[in-house]
């Protein structure tokens, strides 16, 4: 197969150091050795993360939605009643995760440009808020702030979904004042899919019950984990690269790695400026871009083309905005040649060089 570029919000581009981890042999698990590393990765994910002090770190077997339901299941019962912001395909799935669970939830629906719009819902009796920080369906930045300072005004247990946020925005669980934070690997972590990472807050931890699942219990994780262990198969060769990723992030600190990522969008936006594009919504996290065609041109003609003539792989969105959306990720191990490459193209196409 001829190389591809890929901008699709997961996977993302991966460096040769990562894809290199990925190829050896997978080692044994339950020894020393391999705690270590656990161990390591939990520690560096809450610095990463700045979990306030006594936080716990829970490492799935999963993609982001097992950690998303594993969440809810474990944090609210039918006693509990959930604010879930929905701007769109994944704020749905936190309702949808909600109900299947019986989990009384206040749904929010949100407009692509209005904010959160907090005196709405300020009288709910509610005791959890759910949020996804960016809604990658469309491509969406909540302000994680306001939310923090909500939560605690009104004592909600604040969930954040921060899947594709961590690691190309800001996200501190301290200052956003987070209780139950998830996070996945093929996104902004640039790894591999298959581990669903959840970092929990004191009050979090505290407010975790007896569930009825042996898989999804985070008791027994958290258990575990004291040891550098899981209580199932862990995806180890992805530990053993999130690991590595984890020591770079922290070599070239997170909030560099957050501008550099907004950088290279700022980049992009710039240089398709001239080009018959909207930018769909007004608050563009630095994780993505999502344009819309202005000169009547399918969004699936234009994915289409660019696959076939350029080995660029772009994405839509799903349901009404199929024919309306481009999707462009940002994240992952890229640089201005690399974003060169999609805007040369995109010039090209559009006769304009
Ligand atoms: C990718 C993503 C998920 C998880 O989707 P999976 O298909 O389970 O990987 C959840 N929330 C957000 C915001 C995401 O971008």
């Amino acid at each position: 197969m001829n190389k591809q570029y890929i901008f699709t919000p997961g996977p993302v581009p991966m460096s040769k150091k990562i894809l290199k981890i990925g190829s050896l042999q997978l080692p044994y698990f339950r020894n020393e050795y391999f705690s270590k590393i656990v161990l390591e990765c939990k520690k560096d994910l809450l610095t990463l993360t700045s979990a306030p002090k006594g936080s716990e770190v829970i490492f799935m077997t999963s993609s982001g939605t097992g950690a998303m339901e594993a969440v809810i299941m474990n944090l609210l019962s039918k006693e509990d009643n959930a604010i879930v912001i929905n701007g769109g395909g994944f704020g749905q799935r936190f309702v949808d995760i909600c109900n299947t669970h019986n989990i009384p939830n206040f749904d929010v629906k949100i407009n692509k440009d209005d904010n959160i719009k907090f005196e709405e819902f300020s009288s709910i009796p509610a005791n959890a808020f759910i949020v996804n920080a960016h809604e990658t369906t469309i491509g969406k930045l909540y302000n994680l702030n306001k939310v923090g300072q909500f939560c605690k005004k009104n004592k909600l247990l604040n969930i954040v979904d921060a899947i594709s946020s961590f690691v190309s925005d800001e996200i501190n669980m301290i200052k956003h004042n987070i209780d139950a934070l998830i996070i996945s690997s093929n996104k902004g972590l640039a790894l591999p899919p298959g581990l669903g990472i959840v970092v929990l807050s004191p009050k979090a931890v505290s407010k975790l019950q007896e569930i009825n699942s042996i898989y999804f219990n985070f008791k027994s994780y958290i258990l575990d984990v004291q040891r550098g262990q899981t209580p199932f198969t862990p995806a180890i060769s992805i530990i053993l690269q999130l690991n590595k990723r984890l020591q770079e992030l922290k070599k070239q600190t997170i909030s560099k790695t957050n501008k550099k990522t907004k950088k290279l969008a700022n980049y992009f936006r710039k240089n398709i400026k001239d080009l018959p594009f909207e930018f769909y919504v007004k608050n563009m996290p630095n994780a993505m871009t999502t344009l819309t065609p202005t000169d009547g041109k399918l969004a699936s003609q234009i994915i289409k083309d660019f696959e076939e003539r350029y080995n660029i792989i772009l994405t839509p969105s799903g349901g009404d905005l199929k024919e309306k959306l481009i999707r462009v990720s940002h994240m992952g191990n890229m640089n201005k040649k690399y974003v060169d490459v999609l805007i040369n193209a995109l010039k090209q196409y559009y006769g304009k060089i």
